[in-house]
């Protein structure tokens, strides 16, 4: 029988910090599972929704249970659609192992209608505008989880998310032959470099100020790995993806950019950015896209895909394991850069 009360990592006030709480188990609405957490893993976003950066100021209202990369059993079903609202997933049966997708889509906004699903006019996102899984249970709309292969472990299936960002990033870039730079090897730049590797890049060559995460970089593909960029690179990057969101880092990737180059713009800076349009994006008549979020459900399959024939090593990325109540310890690791993924277990 499942618990009344659970304990949940709670962004209790629109203030810097979290609460340990122990609150109701939820109950599935129409169209939702139950799901009994196995593993959750912190996000770059987990940090900001901690600190209460603008960003987060303007994504959550609190009370909200936060944490958005998970896996967990499904113990429930409320199979009944409400709201007209159409139900897409596979076959999922109890006992199944589910993630959810963080991009809650509505199904039918012009976006949704037109294969965007996953950038949704009417977005709802899971553990920022909704409740999430640092908890013991969650619930997780049917149309936007998604059913695991057994044979991938419990510890890589709870990192498939941000690997599906980097499968997108890697996809729109088209690496295949490509002397490719990442900027920012936090874990999504990590995942990048091995999607890079993976979907056939010629180089991979990784930018971080920490040596720390320079050494996951060397372990993850990359054939070279810089503090900066170096000289010999600038106007000399096929593709270039920008994973770090910092400010410098931007410029940087833009010199990197050889013409007629590719950047893809993924992390996402705390303040504006400028752009020197005339001396990169058309002296250099250079592509730049950006990414938001995975395709729903392209980079998921994708993603499993590399799992299940480890052509990409999570394990290598997952550095510490935290119990849920140890959520402040893990967040401190997590601050301070010397760490890849970090698990809670409830
Ligand atoms: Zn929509």
């Amino acid at each position: 029988m499942t618990k009344q009360s659970m304990l949940a990592v709670v962004k209790a006030n629109a203030a810097p910090g979290v609460e340990l709480q122990t609150i109701p188990v939820p109950k599935p609405k129409a169209g939702e599972l139950l799901v009994k957490v196995k593993a959750a893993s912190i996000c770059g976003t987990d940090i900001s929704i901690y600190d209460w950066t603008p960003w987060a100021e303007g994504h959550i209202k609190p009370p909200i249970v936060i944490g958005h990369e998970v896996v967990g059993e499904v113990i429930e079903i409320n199979p009944s659609v409400g709201s007209g609202q159409a139900v897409y997933a596979e076959d999922i049966k109890i006992g199944d192992l589910v993630s959810s997708e963080t991009h809650i889509f509505c199904g039918s906004c012009y976006q949704c209608r037109i294969g965007n699903r996953h950038i949704c006019e009417n977005m709802e996102l899971f553990g920022i505008g909704r409740n999430g899984g640092f908890a013991e249970y969650e619930t997780i709309p049917i149309r936007t989880s998604c059913k695991n292969d057994r044979s991938v472990s419990i510890e890589w299936m709870s990192t498939q998310e941000p690997l599906g960002n980097a499968v997108h990033v890697v996809t729109k870039a088209n690496v295949a032959g490509k002397r490719v730079v990442v900027f920012g090897l936090g874990p999504t730049g990590l995942c990048a470099v091995a999607a890079a590797k993976a979907f056939g890049a010629r180089e991979v060559i990784g930018i971080n100020r920490g040596e720390y995460r320079r050494k996951l970089g060397k372990s993850m593909g990359c054939d070279a790995t810089y503090d900066e960029l170096p000289k010999t690179l600038v106007n000399q990057c096929d593709v270039v993806l920008e994973m770090s969101g910092n400010k410098e880092c931007f410029t940087q990737a833009l010199e990197a950019v050889r013409i007629a180059g590719t950047m893809i713009a993924f992390g996402i800076p705390k303040a504006e950015v400028s752009l020197n349009v005339g001396k990169y994006l058309i002296n250099k008549e250079m592509t730049i896209a950006s990414v938001f979020g995975r395709r729903i459900w392209e980079p998921w399959y994708q993603v499993s895909d590399l799992l299940k024939s480890k052509k990409v090593n999570l394990g290598k990325i997952i550095t510490h394991e935290f119990k849920l109540k140890e959520f402040e310890k893990a967040m401190e690791i997590m601050k301070s850069g010397k760490c890849g993924k970090i698990l809670l277990r409830p």
